[in-house]
């Protein structure tokens, strides 16, 4: 099998029928996990066996994951995993910036015990999987940290574009960034729960722009060409 053919990756053993849910979830999960790569192409018919599912229930979760710019669908050619190009890449950095410092201010001023628990068990699961250096479970929860900080400042339109950015940031990290998978530094969740527990949002909101800087940063967005560049290829 080529290797960039798809998913042996998704097939652990499924013993009953899969929704269309639970198969947008799972295909969700494996690309915030990197185990499906950007340009991956989903074959309906191999999903729908390894999911045990119908092609229109397949399609269905496709559709979903396309709508939220996560899979790409081509004509005759099908359906691949998006490939974000370097200006989608800023892009989604550019709406990052505007979104989550709103998130932390909202979070900051509406701080309740509930939140607070929920926060410090996120990190501690950040920190044990660092510490077991379980990479795919360091991948997820650093993405899964910002959604959750979404989901509990408590504006739906705030959770939902995130959860879609922070898929795509997954992407763009896997697409862009050299060898080495530099997620999101722990220590600055740490330092944006210490402000957020002390209601100040201020604070958080600047750790968060900050970090943010770092992960593109990490990125080699400028080295890439969109195109190649045919007189530097023909004519040299
Ligand atoms: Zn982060």
């Amino acid at each position: 099998m080529p290797k960039n053919s798809v998913l042996p990756l998704l097939n652990d053993t499924q013993s009953t029928d899969s929704t269309s849910d639970e198969i947008y979830e799972r295909i969700y999960l494996a690309i915030l996990e990197h185990r499906l790569t950007p340009g991956t192409k989903l074959a309906e018919e191999r999903l729908a066996s390894i999911f045990k599912a119908s092609r229109a229930r397949v399609r269905e979760a496709l559709s979903k994951l396309a709508y939220e710019q996560i899979v790409e669908v081509f004509p005759k050619r099908g359906w691949f995993v998006a490939k974000p190009s370097v200006e989608q890449a800023r892009d989604v950095f550019e709406a990052r910036r505007l979104i989550e410092p709103a998130v932390m201010r909202r979070l900051a001023n509406s701080m309740t015990e509930e939140k607070r628990a929920a926060l410090k068990e996120h990190l501690n699961k950040e920190m044990n999987a660092r510490k077991v250096e379980d990479k795919r479970a360091i991948i997820r929860l650093s993405g899964e940290f910002h959604n959750l900080a979404a989901a509990l400042a408590g504006n739906s339109s705030f959770t939902r574009s995130l959860r879609e950015l922070s898929t795509l940031t997954c992407l763009v990290i896997l697409l862009y960034n050299a060898p080495i998978v530099a997620s999101c530094r722990a220590d600055e969740h740490e330092r944006i729960v210490v402000a957020l527990n002390q209601g100040d949002g201020e604070t958080a909101a600047k750790i968060m722009l900050e970090h943010l800087d770092h992960i593109e940063g990490s990125l080699d967005l400028d080295s890439t060409e969109e195109e190649a560049d045919l007189e530097e290829i023909f004519l040299r």
